[in-house]
């Protein structure tokens, strides 16, 4: 089934949607409609404008990476581009495994041509001749929908030599699919699966901008960060950067699951309350009490009913000391049994570490066996090594798949008392272990 799309008409009289403006509304499967709806109109201008004009929009417009990072997308373009070595490449992420995730699936079924045309003005802007969308294997329509919009483009001039007649301009795209790993969505990963080898991550720096795919320049964006980039050539920077905070210019795309009324994707301005936005979505059913929601996916955070008001943006999110992650708002009320969701999001983490580096390998394990004692027999002990395992999990793991595998488990410890009986001060020293003589 297609997941439902709403969203709210973003502030200062702005007449609506934005990034799923043509979703539902506009035949997907069309070339045709998608230029009479506006498309195509930013890749000619980008073309037009020129490359470095083409980034400095972007990083005037403010635009921040929308697959959970938040990194300043005209920055990372900029570096691709002051690349000397040839050839660079451009790999938008598609793979969306975040747990709760399904926006980026909802933009490549519903506008396809929109993504087709935003990774033509990337390529463009960094230089590359060719790029990769990686998607996620489990999205048998996006695929379908999203080669055809390819075929097609590249049939009327929109991808191929010369794009639109730009002598010197060449630009392919290639699909590549994942194959269900999660840690196949980690950039360097990726780079490793298209390259014909085990997904695993490699170690950065070097950042992708300076040796990414096949050892080249590479930038990587996901798919809601590229969807972007049509609006800011559109509008211009300043215009773009007038909805928003001035730290979070712009609209963001939130997927709104569990025990909520109208679960989907919505589309706010960032500065939206949580409350608001739960709201939107209807709230948790009748005669049910919110307990608490899941903000940024499995390694994001708790949020508690009493902090609701908090403000949906990147500044806001950090300074409470969580994160928007990929746009996860996982609502849970009170028929939820908030431990078996913990247990299940370590085992989560167990099952998809890659295992190459030791601590996220055996971390994850022992978070999993540490957690699962706990919720049963409730003991201190238990706590301190859950601690501890997590600290270490952040501070030494290879990628951000073990740096956050602590993430959420810490916060419904911390932030929602959780398993709270047994609590112990964080500073608690650890026991030693108990040595027997040998042969003792
Ligand atoms: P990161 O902070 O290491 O990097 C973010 C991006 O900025 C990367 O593209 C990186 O190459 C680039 N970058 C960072 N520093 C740079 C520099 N100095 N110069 C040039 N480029 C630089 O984060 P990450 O490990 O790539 O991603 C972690 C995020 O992924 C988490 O926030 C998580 O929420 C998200 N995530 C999303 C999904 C999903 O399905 N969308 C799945 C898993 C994780
Ligand atoms: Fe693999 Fe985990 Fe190490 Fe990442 S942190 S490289 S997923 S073992």
């Amino acid at each position: 089934a297609e997941p439902p799309v709403a969203g709210s008409v973003p502030q200062r009289g702005d007449p609506g949607l934005r990034l799923l403006r043509r979703v539902g509304v506009v035949d997907p499967t069309s070339l045709e409609a998608y230029r009479a709806a506006g498309g195509f109109t930013a890749l000619r201008r980008a073309l037009a404008i020129g490359r470095a004009a083409v980034v400095r929009e972007v990083t005037d417009a403010g635009l921040t990476g929308r697959g959970g990072a938040a990194f300043p997308t005209g920055r990372k373009w900029a570096a691709a581009a002051a690349q000397s070595d040839t050839p660079h490449y451009l790999v938008c992420n598609a793979d969306e495994s975040e747990p709760g995730t399904f926006k980026d699936r909802v933009l490549l079924e519903g506008d396809p041509y929109a993504v087709v045309e935003s990774m033509a003005i990337a390529g463009f802007a960094a230089g590359a001749g060719r790029g990769y969308l990686y998607l996620r294997g489990e999205y048998p329509r996006a695929l379908h929908r999203f080669e055809h919009a390819v075929a097609e483009s590249r049939r009327r001039g929109y991808l191929g030599r010369s794009v639109l007649g730009r002598a010197g301009f060449d630009f392919e795209i290639e699909v590549r699919r994942g194959a269900g790993a999660y840690i196949c969505g980690e950039e360097t990963a990726i780079f490793n699966s298209i390259e014909g080898f085990r997904g695993e991550p490699r170690t950065k720096p070097p950042f992708p901008v300076e040796q990414g795919l096949f050892g080249k320049p590479t930038v990587v964006n996901n798919v809601e960060t590229l969807a972007n980039v049509p609006l800011v050539l559109e509008r211009g920077a300043a215009e773009y950067a007038r909805t928003g905070t001035a730290q979070s210019t712009g609209t963001k795309l939130f997927c709104l699951s569990g025990t909520v009324r109208r679960p989907g994707v919505y589309e706010v301005p960032f500065g939206r309350t949580l409350r608001e936005l739960l709201t939107l979505a209807g709230g948790v059913p009748e005669g049910r009490e919110l307990r608490a929601v899941l903000l940024g996916g499995a390694a994001g955070g708790f949020v508690r009913p009493d902090e609701l008001d908090l403000p949906l943006t990147l500044e806001d999110a950090r300074a409470a000391g969580t994160t928007l992650g990929s746009g996860v708002v996982l609502v849970l009320d009170d028929s939820v049994d908030l431990p078996a969701i913990l247990l299940r999001i370590a085992e989560f983490f167990r099952e998809e570490s890659c295992g190459q580096c030791v601590p996220c390998r055996i971390g994850t394990v022992r978070q999993d066996e540490a957690l699962r004692r706990l919720v049963r027999h409730r003991q201190p002990d238990d706590l301190r090594l859950l601690r501890e395992v997590g600290q270490v999990m952040r501070d030494s793991s290879i990628c951000g798949l073990g740096q956050t595998a602590w993430n959420a488990v810490e916060s419904a410890l911390d932030r929602l008392g959780l398993l709270g009986p047994v609590t112990v001060p964080a500073t608690a020293p650890v026991p030693a272990p108990v040595r027997t003589a040998p042969g003792g």
